[in-house]
């Protein structure tokens, strides 16, 4: 049996955690102790989910490591399971962190997104950036930015 979290995990404004209650309507495809997984209502490309955990915590920077790491193994049953059910050819997992990385809901989710190959009815995804060499002092920069 699935946990109910404790009030001190709910957000009462937050849609998620409405799904979690079942207060509001989704299509669940996982569940377990600490996750949910459900249809994203606004598909990338046919079959894109969403895995959350139960509690509610706002985003990447917030989310204990239990919830962590119970919701990247709920991504990966998904995968496997989106690979045998759908076919699909591979599959993406992205998570948005603060809304200048194009974060609308603010509930910690991870979007599942099945790919498939040379079929833009079903998968009209692009990259969002043009990949192209980057200027080695810059990046060599960044990194001493980042390791100080
Ligand atoms: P974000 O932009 O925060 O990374 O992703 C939020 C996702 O939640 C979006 O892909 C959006 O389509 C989905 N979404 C928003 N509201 C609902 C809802 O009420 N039900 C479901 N199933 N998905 C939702
Ligand atoms: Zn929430």
């Amino acid at each position: 049996m699935a946990s109910i979290p404790t009030p001190e995990h709910v957000d009462p404004d937050c849609i998620f955690c409405k799904i979690v209650a079942r207060e509001l309507p989704a299509f669940v495809l996982d569940e377990d102790e600490r996750t949910l997984a459900f249809m994203d209502i606004n598909p990338a490309s046919r079959g894109h989910a969403l895995v959350m955990p139960r509690a509610h915590t706002q985003d990447l920077l917030t989310i204990g490591p239990e919830d962590l790491q119970a919701a990247v193994q709920s991504a990966q049953r998904l995968a496997a399971r989106m690979t045998d059910r759908l076919r699909c050819d591979g599959v993406n997992l992205l998570n948005c962190c603060g809304a200048p990385a194009w974060q609308t809901v603010f509930h910690f989710h991870i979007h599942v997104i099945p790919r498939y190959k040379d079929d833009p009815a079903r998968d009209p995804l692009r990259l969002p950036w043009i990949p192209a060499p980057g200027n080695m002092d810059d990046i060599k920069a960044v990194a001493e930015e980042l390791n100080a």
